[in-house]
């Protein structure tokens, strides 16, 4: 579905990502692992173009690294992303935070939108929460409405960029629990997070992320346990 060759972004003279490479197959849940600063973000934020970047990030058979603006437009539809931060409209009850861009961009009718985003909501168990306003709602609860609204927009794959790292402890397990269901649904899904026992139970892939490399990549069984690479293993022992 993707295929990412020789994927490189500087800031200035400060090289972020170099030579970066990996594939993503259809369903298949890819998990990027990593220090911090290691480029993780970056690597996320240039696949689906909120990043500037040279080499090539093919998706669905296209070089998505020079399109134009109109195409951008379809791609960041069909690569729903999830954000630390969880950044819902505010003056917006909840579904109509799920219903906005579909209905905007024309991807379902307003009854339909409307339909689906009920069936999201009770998919990330939610749909008593539809005509709050966000602010009345958990850090949690938030997170669940912000991957419901991706959801909404039918996208071929999910971004999830440390979607946990914002919330409270106990609020961490059910945001998880969608995210594995969601997973289990056959989704597609690229994953950044220092959730470790989330990635060894989902990921059919981990990337090990260092220095702007792919230093370490294989199942989570090979990066988790076996793995002798001397970064992979102090990372892990720092993190696990
Ligand atoms: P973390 O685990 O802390 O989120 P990360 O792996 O996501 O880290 P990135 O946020 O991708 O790391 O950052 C990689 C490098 O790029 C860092 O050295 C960072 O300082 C730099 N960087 C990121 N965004 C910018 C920016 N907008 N301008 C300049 N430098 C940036
Ligand atoms: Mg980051």
């Amino acid at each position: 579905l993707i295929n990412v060759v020789g994927l490189k972004k500087s800031y200035g003279s400060n090289s972020v990502l170099k030579n970066i490479e990996f594939k993503v197959y259809p369903k298949e849940k890819v998990v990027l692992i990593g220090p911090s600063g290691g480029g993780k973000s970056t690597l996320l934020r240039c696949l689906n173009r909120l990043e500037e970047c040279e080499g090539e990030i093919e998706f669905e058979g296209k070089n998505i690294v020079s399109v134009s603006s109109k195409e951008l437009q379809v791609l960041r539809r069909k690569m729903g992303m999830v954000f630390q931060q969880f950044n819902l409209f505010p003056n917006m009850t909840v579904l109509e935070n799920i219903t906005f861009a579909p209905v905007k961009l024309k991807v379902s009718e307003p009854k339909e939108a409307e339909r689906y985003a009920h069936e999201l909501l009770r998919q990330v168990g939610l749909d008593d929460k539809a005509d709050a306003y966000p602010q009345s709602l958990s850090g949690g609860q938030q997170q669940r409405v912000a991957i419901a609204r991706a959801l909404a927009m039918k996208p071929e794959v999910m971004l999830f960029d440390e979607p946990t790292s914002a919330l409270d402890p106990e609020m961490v397990g059910d945001v998880l629990d969608v995210m594995r269901r969601l997973a289990k649904s056959g989704m597609t899904m690229i994953i950044v997070t220092h959730e470790m026992s989330f990635a060894r139970d989902v990921a059919d892939k981990v990337l090990f992320m260092d220095q702007g490399r792919i230093a370490d990549v294989g199942d989570a069984d090979y990066i988790f346990y076996k793995s002798e690479n001397k970064r992979t293993r102090e990372f892990l022992s720092k993190v696990m």
